[in-house]
């Protein structure tokens, strides 16, 4: 099945993991969340983001957790951060609170528009009107580093492919150094964007944000939304299993794993997991690609 499959000896190689967080809504999933990092810790992943809510709506959680990240762990943060509906002001001070709190990596976002996906972006009058412009705002107030999204099938309201690499370039201009992808199940996708990408010149790390389908008619909704493609093939290893969980899960288990071992095979060293606050796909992935538990830090 793993016709691309690595060998021990590609996992000599280092390779960076990020993992995604989304706030919790409730004193439960919290505590699913905190067992999840705690998992993931030992991995000592490059850093762990957490997501901003639509509109802002996570403001104070999102905070809040990539506080306790900070006061707590060894892990760097990299907290998300969108345009909706705040004006620059509200942003900003935003931004400077996370600089308080010691964050020096933000996930730079325009955001979904109000109406949702679909409907047209009304930027805030007084705010960022685009994500370049927050990433330059952004590094205008401190030195952070600014991660950004990227789109290989192309963002749900850009034109084409040279237009997500425009809007690209643009946000590197105002200081981005890394691009996080949209999920994607078919490998090709992501390389031949990187290729368009690395053609026209741009060489910061376009890291593959990759999913684990847990769930796949919650995935394929996602995804359309998203503007990721579902291929048939994905579908059909799903399919009858909508009340079989857990040939789900090992369903999803050799999918994830074919997926990471054809990119490390041809020369990934770096991916971000959209953990979904779930550990336990995401560790065994990272096994399969020779990311193991770091023994404690011994000071001198
Ligand atoms: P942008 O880069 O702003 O692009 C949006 C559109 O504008 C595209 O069509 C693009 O081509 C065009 N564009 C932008 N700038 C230019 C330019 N200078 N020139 C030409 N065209 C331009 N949403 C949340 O609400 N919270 C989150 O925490 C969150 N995290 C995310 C993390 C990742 C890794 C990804 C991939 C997406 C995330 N999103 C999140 C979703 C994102 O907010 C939406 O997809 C949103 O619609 C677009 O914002 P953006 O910054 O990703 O895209």
């Amino acid at each position: 099945m793993l016709d691309q499959a690595v060998e021990p000896a590609a996992t000599e190689r280092p390779i960076d993991v990020s993992f995604e967080f989304f706030p919790p809504q409730t004193p439960e999933m919290e505590i699913r969340l905190w067992e999840a990092i705690t998992r993931l810790a030992p991995l000592q992943p490059r850093f762990v983001s957490v997501t901003y809510g639509a509109g802002g709506s996570t403001r104070e959680r999102t905070h809040a957790i990539v506080a306790r990240l900070v006061a707590e762990t060894e892990i760097e943060p990299a907290a998300h951060l969108t345009c909706v509906s705040a004006s620059r002001g509200q942003v900003d001070d935003v931004v400077r609170a996370y600089w308080e709190v010691g964050v020096r990596h933000i996930v730079a976002l325009r955001g979904d528009p109000q109406g949702g996906v679909g409907t047209t972006f009304e930027p805030h009058p007084q705010g960022y009107k685009t994500s370049t412009e927050l990433v330059r705002g952004i590094r205008a107030l401190g030195d952070f580093e600014v991660s950004v999204s990227t789109y290989p099938e192309k963002h749900p309201e850009s034109a084409s492919i040279d237009n997500d690499l425009d809007a690209l370039e643009a946000k590197i201009d105002a200081g981005a150094t890394r691009a996080i992808t949209q999920f994607f199940f078919e490998n090709d996708v992501y390389f031949r964007f990187l290729d368009k990408a690395r053609a026209r010149g741009i060489t910061i790390p376009i890291v593959p944000g990759l999913t684990a389908v847990q769930n796949f008619k919650q995935t394929a909704s996602f995804a359309k939304k998203a503007g990721a493609s579902v291929p048939s093939w994905l579908a059909d290893r799903f399919e009858g299993l909508d009340d079989d969980p857990v040939t789900r899960r090992y369903i999803a288990a050799a999918v994830a794993a074919e997926q990471v071992q054809g990119l490390a095979g041809a020369g990934v060293d770096e991916f971000h997991f959209y953990t979904m606050n779930r550990a336990d796909l995401v560790y065994a992935i990272c096994h399969l690609l020779g990311v193991r538990p770091q023994p404690e830090k011994v000071s001198a």
